[in-house]
């Protein structure tokens, strides 16, 4: 079979760890729905070792066997040490996919271990994690190279081999710091996925502004290569220090670049219609704005002024358009209604939550369960801080024990 290009969105693990930003666990959950939506292949959904996720994890991964996420893989990550691989499966038993990381640069071993650990021990980790992940369940296992970028590519490939001996399904490449460029990262995919003929992740951030670029020349080094290769994402670019590649200009990229379409093979599954439905929802719910001039989503992605241009484009959108609002999804209406309006949150009641209801198409047949639906409903308003959204309405009365679950912390 030819190989592939597929998408690994991290939002919800590298994006949600960036400084002065926040997402709450709905939220979290919406973006997992969303992006089953948009048929991505997989959510790094978060850190199955990190307490205050642990009801968060479990209520997706029972929405997933409710039928609420079809086909996305809920992948959780931590480190790739034993210790955190049991109690990755203490916390969370139903979890069948998972990223597990290393640091993998000389710079990085030195600095952070200062000595108390050689590279040999590191792998020698790294390598029973992947065997006690398989032994506990799991059914996919990426190993993830932190700063390969700045990492020897025979000690990368070392490493990628000890992975594979293993049994780790894929390797990432994660080039932490945003240092590579297209040409660098072509030439030693292409050499790390010769040498170990793995599926390679790229995991690339936008300190030099090239993380698209670099992630679908790494891709293309992949493909090439004849493995499939699987792109990290973060839905608007949202990533630590100036972010991670950015979904939907990855997808644009692939699709619309006719040197890169002609090269590589999306993933079919991949619905691009989403994207603005996606990006908008994830720029309320993180409080950010999308930059005006945002690929495919920002406000002046369709917007012409200019008097040669403005003239091309409404003779035929073509001359000046690469692609059009509706293969975005534009045009969809606003996220909630505009005009007069009934909210339903944390301080409603049960006659206004019925009409917001109603207006829904959504309707409850005993006051007992139309109660059970409000309190979730306050409970939900007082965990996101802001209006909910018709779709979060819609998760809470269709799936009310799995959102209790996400809405509640254990201490
Ligand atoms: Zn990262």
């Amino acid at each position: 079979m030819k190989p592939k290009v597929y998408l690994i969105d991290v939002t919800n693990r590298d994006g949600v760890q960036t400084s002065r930003i926040l997402l709450p666990k709905l939220s979290k959950t919406m973006l997992n729905i969303y992006l089953d939506g948009m048929g991505i292949y997989q959510s790094e959904i978060g850190f199955p070792t990190l307490k205050h996720e642990i009801n968060y994890i479990n209520g997706n991964l029972e929405l997933a066997r409710a039928g609420a996420i079809k086909n996305l893989h809920l992948e959780g990550w931590c480190r790739a040490v034993p210790e955190d691989i049991r109690l990755v499966f203490k916390n969370c038993p139903g979890i069948r996919d998972l990223n597990i990381s290393l640091s993998t640069s000389e710079i990085m071993i030195e600095g952070k271990f200062q000595g108390r650990k050689i590279w040999k021990d590191i792998v020698g980790s790294m390598t029973e994690a992947v065997r006690t992940a398989k032994e506990l369940g799991a059914k996919t296992v990426g190993v993830n190279a932190e700063d390969a970028s700045r990492t020897d590519i025979s000690r990368l490939i070392d490493c990628a081999l000890a992975a594979k001996e293993a049994g780790a399904d894929r390797f990432r490449y994660c080039d932490t710091l945003g240092a590579d460029d297209p040409i660098t990262i072509y030439e030693r995919i292409r050499a790390l996925a010769a040498a170990t003929n793995m599926p390679l992740e790229l995991h690339c951030h936008n300190d030099l502004g090239m993380a698209e670029a670099v992630s679908c020349a790494g891709a293309q080094g992949a493909i090439e290569s004849g493995v499939d290769a699987y792109i990290n994402t973060t839905v608007n670019g949202y990533g630590e220090r100036c972010g991670n590649c950015d979904l939907v200009s990855a997808i644009l990229a692939l699709t619309y670049s006719p040197g890169l379409s002609r090269k590589m093979q999306l993933d079919e599954q991949v619905n691009l219609s989403e994207a603005w439905k996606l990006a908008k929802y994830a720029s309320y719910a993180f409080n950010l704005p999308i930059p005006i001039s945002q690929p495919g989503v920002g406000a002046n992605a369709f917007a012409h002024e200019s008097g040669i241009h403005a003239d091309g484009t409404l003779k035929d959108r073509r001359n000046y358009e690469l692609y059009a609002p509706e293969d975005v999804g534009r045009g969809e209406p606003e996220l909630s209604q505009t005009g007069r309006i009934i909210t339903t949150g944390e301080y409603g009641g049960i006659k206004g939550f019925r009409h917001v209801y109603d207006k829904l198409g959504i309707h409850f047949s005993t006051d007992v369960e139309a109660r059970a639906i409000l309190e979730l409903v306050q409970y939900a308003n007082l965990h996101t801080q802001k209006p909910l959204t018709d779709d979060e309405l819609r998760l809470i009365a269709q799936h009310p024990d799995p959102v209790r679950k996400i809405l509640t912390m254990e201490i």
